[in-house]
C-alpha cells in the first residue's frame, strides 16, 4: 500500500480542544474532505511548550526592534520557548507535503498577525506567528496555508495542487533522482505550470536543458522554480489558453461538430459562464475516445483525488 501523504497541522483545526478558552476551531474542509486523502500530524506549539488548557491569551508585542509574545502586560514571555519547538517541528516537517496553519494565532499564524504596540493602544496586522516562521523558513518550498484562506476555492485548489505536486517530487527524489527522471516528470507538469506562469514554464525547460549543469543542482533549481510557479494564481485566462494548447493535439481527429463544442466550452469557460471541470471533461472525454499517452500522463488533467471536486467552483 502507497504511504499516505503527509501534512502538518494546527492541532486546534483537527479538533482538538487546545485553544486558550479549551475550544477548537475544527476545520471542516481539513478534516472531512482533504482528511479523506491525507493523513494529519498535528501540533499545538502553546501547549506543548506547557502553557495550560485552557490559558491567558498571549499576543505579539513590538518592543524597540524585537517582536515578543507575552501576555497582554508583558507577562509570561513565550518567544524563545515557541521559536525552539518551532525548529524542532521543522525538521520532522522536512518530510511533509504540505502545513496547514491556523490564521491570526501569535504562534501558528503563516501572516497578518496582528503586533500590538508595547503601550497597547495600537496594532498594525503584519506579523508572523514565531512557531510557523520557523518551519516556513526552514522549509521554504513546503506548500503552506491557513484555515482562513483555505475558503477561497482559487486558493484551496491551489495549495492542494500544490501539496500533491510537492509529494510526487518527493516520491521521485526518494527513488533516485535523474536526468532522465527529471526530464519525465517536468513533461508531466509542463501544462500544470502553463496555466500558472508562462515565464516559469519557458525557464523551466531552459533549465534542463543545460547539458552541463549537475543534476542535483539541477534538481534543486528545479523545483525551486516549480514550487514557486505554483503559488502564482492560475486565472481564467491561462487555464483557457492552457486548454487551448491541450485541445490542439487531437483538434485534427475531432469531427466539426465535437471541435466547435470543444470551442465553445473552454470560451465559455474563459468568460465565466462555466467551472473548469467543464470543459477539461470535455477534454477527458475525447482522449478516451482519442487515446494519447502523452496527454494521458499530464499532472495537469488529474493533479489530485477528483473527489476533491476542486475545479467545480471557478
Ligand atoms: S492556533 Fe496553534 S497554538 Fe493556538 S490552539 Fe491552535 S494549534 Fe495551539
Amino acid at each position: 500500500m502507497a504511504t499516505p501523504i503527509t501534512i502538518g497541522i494546527s492541532a486546534c483545526l483537527v479538533g482538538q480542544n487546545v485553544r486558550y478558552d479549551a475550544s477548537s476551531k475544527t476545520s471542516h474542509f481539513c478534516v472531512k474532505e482533504l482528511g479523506e486523502h491525507v493523513q494529519y500530524r498535528s501540533f499545538c506549539p502553546e501547549v506543548a511548550i506547557g502553557l495550560p488548557v485552557p490559558r491567558p491569551t498571549i499576543r505579539q508585542i513590538k518592543k524597540q526592534d524585537m517582536i515578543l509574545v507575552s501576555r497582554p502586560d508583558g507577562s509570561g514571555e513565550v518567544t524563545e520557548a515557541l521559536a525552539e519547538y518551532g525548529k524542532r517541528v521543522a525538521k520532522i516537517a522536512e518530510k511533509f507535503s504540505g502545513y496547514i496553519f491556523c490564521a491570526k494565532s501569535p504562534s501558528c499564524g503563516m501572516e497578518r498577525v496582528k503586533v500590538y504596540s508595547e503601550d497597547g493602544k495600537g496594532s498594525t496586522s503584519d506579523g508572523i506567528g514565531v512557531f510557523a516562521e520557523q518551519i516556513m523558513k526552514a522549509n521554504p518550498i513546503l506548500p503552506c496555508e491557513e484555515n482562513g484562506r483555505l475558503n477561497d476555492q482559487v486558493i484551496r485548489e491551489n495549495f492542494v495542487a500544490r501539496v500533491f505536486a510537492y509529494r510526487n517530487w518527493q516520491q521521485l527524489v526518494a527513488s533516485g533522482i535523474t536526468k532522465h527522471k527529471l526530464m519525465t516528470f517536468h513533461s508531466q507538469y509542463k501544462y500544470t505550470v502553463m496555466s500558472h506562469d508562462l515565464v516559469a514554464y519557458k525557464s523551466l525547460g531552459r533549465l534542463l536543458a543545460q547539458a552541463n549543469l549537475d543534476v542535483n543542482d539541477m534538481a534543486e533549481q528545479y523545483i525551486t522554480g516549480l514550487m514557486t510557479a505554483l503559488k502564482v494564481k492560475a486565472t481564467r485566462k491561462k487555464h483557457a489558453n492552457t486548454l487551448q494548447h491541450l485541445q490542439g493535439y487531437f483538434s485534427r481527429q475531432l469531427n466539426p461538430m465535437q471541435r466547435q463544442e470543444l470551442v465553445e466550452q473552454i470560451s465559455a469557460y474563459r468568460t465565466g459562464l462555466v467551472p473548469l471541470v467543464v470543459p477539461l471533461t470535455l477534454i477527458k472525454h475525447y482522449l478516451m475516445t482519442f487515446p494519447n499517452k502523452y496527454l494521458n500522463r499530464q499532472s495537469y488533467l488529474n493533479p489530485y483525488p477528483e473527489e476533491l471536486k476542486l475545479r467545480y467552483g471557478y
